[in-house]
């Protein structure tokens, strides 16, 4: 079964549980087929990650509508 397409919005949304492991299989897949097709998510990712090591826990006031703000605009920028 190929995973369902997301947007990337909605692949943010995601990204906390995914990184917490929190996440069923099925929903790991849908957001692993998106990282694999986008690279601003990866970068957005890898950002993420950072921010957690540094802060040595998962930053929701990073997930807010201001950081996806950032993130599409990069999207945008790359198109
Ligand atoms: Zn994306």
């Amino acid at each position: 079964m190929t995973p369902r397409e997301i947007a990337c919005a909605e692949l943010v949304e995601l990204l906390t549980e995914y990184l917490e492991g929190a996440l069923p299989p099925d929903e790991v897949a849908v957001v692993e087929a998106h990282l694999a097709a986008c690279e601003a998510c990866r970068t957005y990712l890898d950002q993420l990650r950072a921010t957690i090591a540094a802060l040595g826990s998962v930053p929701v006031e990073t997930l807010s509508d201001e950081a996806c703000d950032v993130l599409l605009a990069e999207f945008r920028r790359r198109r």
